[in-house]
């Protein structure tokens, strides 16, 4: 049995990796000072034992024996990490350095939740992990791209200079169960309007493309990652590659739904970036063989009839 720490473990990814975790034998302790995370996403697992919850910032030290450590605390959807874009960076970048400076004491191995974020609005197409991004450095989503960079070169110059066991995954769109309805993000956006027949919010023309992310092929990819040979750190893509435009994903979910809701057109966010796609070759060769197994109508049915149960 494992001692883990998981920050952000309240949150959408959080609280699946949790349950994981503990399902295979492994004693949790999940900390979250819930901004965007609820303890509605872990109250099933109170019931276990080997679960314990902690109110913390990770902007603040935290002392704790552990294993190992899986740094997940940070907003991740637009809204919620341009709400306090100062507090946004300061996760990132403090908690950071709090989380290594903890593994580096207890020797414990730690992985970095990084993003396709990094990559910005990319110029190679599709991303891969020698890429090194196209980023404004001062626009509104630098809170969240600059703070993950500066992570993940935390995570590095931990490594190299004071031994650390690092692992650095960059995730890529990832849905399902657990989002919150008022998330923010596209497909909890156009699934909660589909199923309230209320208009479909696109921003700008809908031809913006993104490449769509079960939670369950993530967990699996990020756990696999934590286990992988000491000598892979990463950064790795984690990431399904099947690529959508806006506007096929919005009729996707109006046919799964069989909804009356009409798709509308708004202003695009600055800096979004207009198409996004994981290359998983590297992910392949060093996870034993990963690979997304959930294709997007699948995950969507799963991820509807949840938000269904929660809104209705
Ligand atoms: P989420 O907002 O649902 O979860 C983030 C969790 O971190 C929440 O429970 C929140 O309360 C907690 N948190 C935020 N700031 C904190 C702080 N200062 N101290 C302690 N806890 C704090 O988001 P998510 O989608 O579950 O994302 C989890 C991680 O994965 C984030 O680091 C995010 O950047 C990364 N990621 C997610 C995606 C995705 O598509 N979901 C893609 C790329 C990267
Ligand atoms: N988007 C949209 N309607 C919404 C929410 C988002 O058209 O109601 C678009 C957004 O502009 C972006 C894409 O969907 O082009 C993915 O947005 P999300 O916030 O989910 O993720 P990110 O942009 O961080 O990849």
């Amino acid at each position: 049995m494992k001692k883990i720490l998981v920050t952000g473990g309240a949150g959408f990814i959080g609280s699946h990796l949790c349950e994981r975790l503990l399902n295979e034998g492994n004693e949790v302790i999940c900390l979250d000072n819930y901004f965007t995370g609820s303890k509605k996403n872990i109250a099933n697992l109170l019931k276990n034992p080997y679960f314990e919850i902690v109110r913390h910032d990770i902007t603040m030290p935290y002392f704790i024996e552990v294993d190992e450590i899986y740094n997940l605390a940070c907003p991740a959807s637009p809204i919620h990490y341009q709400f306090n874009p100062i507090k946004t960076i300061k996760t990132s970048v403090m908690g950071a350095i709090n989380m290594l400076g903890l593994a580096k004491r207890i020797k414990a191995k730690i992985l970095q939740a990084s993003t396709s974020e990094v990559y910005g609005d990319p110029l190679v197409h599709p991303q891969t992990e020698d890429y090194w991004g196209n980023c404004n450095p001062i626009g509104s989503r630098s809170c969240y791209d600059e703070g993950k960079r500066c992570a993940e070169s935390l995570f590095m110059n931990y490594h190299h200079k004071n031994d650390v066991q690092i692992k650095i995954a960059r995730i890529f769109n990832t849905y399902g169960p657990n989002m919150r309805p008022d998330d923010g993000r596209v497909v909890s956006n156009f699934i909660v309007q589909a199923i309230k027949d209320e208009d479909i919010t696109i921003y700008g023309d809908g031809k913006q493309t993104r490449s769509f992310q079960y939670i369950d092929d993530l967990v699996e990819g990020l756990i696999r990652l934590m286990n992988s040979e000491s000598s892979f750190i990463g950064p790795v893509n984690i990431g399904n590659p099947n690529e959508f435009t806006m506007i096929e994903l919005a009729e996707s979910i109006i046919n799964i739904t069989g909804s009356k809701s009409k798709i509308t057109y708004h202003t695009l966010p600055e800096d979004d970036p207009m198409q996004r796609r994981p290359d998983i070759s590297l992910a392949k060769k060093v996870l034993n063989k990963w690979e997304p197994k959930v294709q997007l109508n699948e995950g969507l049915k799963n991820t509807i009839e949840y938000f269904k149960e929660i809104t209705i």
